[in-house]
């Protein structure tokens, strides 16, 4: 077949393409066959999608959306949906992820639209493979609010959770964010993920004071992503290990059982596998 992928013809429906976060050679195959085929793009802001698609080559009307636009707007976007293919982009990412389309996404759905969804890059995952921490759970939280009392609320609803923590954060705030860590989930690690698949990606991983003490002296600049590890990596005694390792060598070989409570306490694999060599012979 030799059709020109400016030619391609897309099923009418709703197309939610993820974009680069930074580095333009992200953008996957997919997106741009999509983006070239669709018959218009619902974007959050028209310049920066704009530029995206100049960077490609491509030229397609583009309407502004966010899920607060009236929902005349919105209703007339779905109708459209019926016959023409519309592809949902945000600025940078996975649309939905702190990102305009959830109502979009939820009326088109209603009224029996197909809805497709491209995926690709998105800052927390990209953040949560970076940093080391513990990754079996997570919870993605979004923004961190920004007056003093209902940060430090927000952060103690998420102090018994056993799982990473995920957040999308400022430079601006990123000290105060800190701060509010250091008192509400003390003593878990944390790590700031900076300018993701940009040129100045940065990741640095420890106790929430240490970072504050860095960054105070280097403020950060550009998009962050903050992670916070798991009470149980932090808090795990050695009695808790010997619980999650027997437990584990119900189902499992030492080897593996090793490994999953590695993961899960952020212990050393080896030193564990010898444990549970031990706990089997006990
Ligand atoms: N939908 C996007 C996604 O999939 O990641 C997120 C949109 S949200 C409005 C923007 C926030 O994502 C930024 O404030 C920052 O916290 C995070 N972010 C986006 N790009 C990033 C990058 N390159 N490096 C670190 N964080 C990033």
């Amino acid at each position: 077949m030799d059709e020109h992928p400016d030619q391609l013809s897309l099923a009418a429906g709703l197309y939610i393409v993820a974009t680069p976060i930074g580095n333009l050679g992200d953008i996957t195959l997919r997106a741009i066959e999509v983006l070239r085929g669709c018959d218009g793009i619902a974007c959050e802001d028209t310049r920066v999608t704009g530029k995206l698609l100049k960077h490609l080559g491509i030229s397609k009307p583009l309407w502004r959306y966010n899920d607060h636009s009236e929902d005349r707007d919105r209703g007339r976007l779905i109708e459209s949906m019926r016959s023409r293919a519309v592809a949902l982009v945000s600025d940078a990412g996975t649309p939905l992820v702190s990102d305009p389309g959830y109502r979009l996404v939820q009326e088109a759905r209603a009224a029996d639209i197909p809805v497709t969804t491209l995926p690709g890059p998105c800052a927390a995952i990209a953040a949560l493979t970076l940093s080391g921490l513990p990754n079996d759970r997570f919870l993605f939280a979004g923004f961190v609010p920004n007056k003093e009392k209902a940060r430090l609320d927000f952060l103690g609803e998420f102090a018994t959770v056993d799982a990473t923590l995920l957040f999308y954060e400022t430079g601006p705030r990123l000290t105060k964010t800190l701060g509010a860590i250091a008192e509400i989930l003390p003593g878990r690690t944390t790590s700031v993920a900076r300018e993701l698949t940009k040129l100045y990606e940065e990741c640095r991983t420890g106790p929430a004071q240490d970072l504050i003490a860095h960054f105070e002296n280097h403020p950060p600049k550009g998009e962050i992503v903050l992670l916070v590890g798991p009470p149980s990596a932090n808090e795990a005694s050695d009695a808790d290990v010997d619980a999650l390792l027997r437990n584990a060598l119900e189902t499992e070989k030492a080897s593996r059982a090793a490994a999953l409570v590695a993961k899960r306490t952020g212990r050393d694999r080896q030193q564990l596998y010898a444990r549970a060599m031990e706990l089997k012979a006990s």
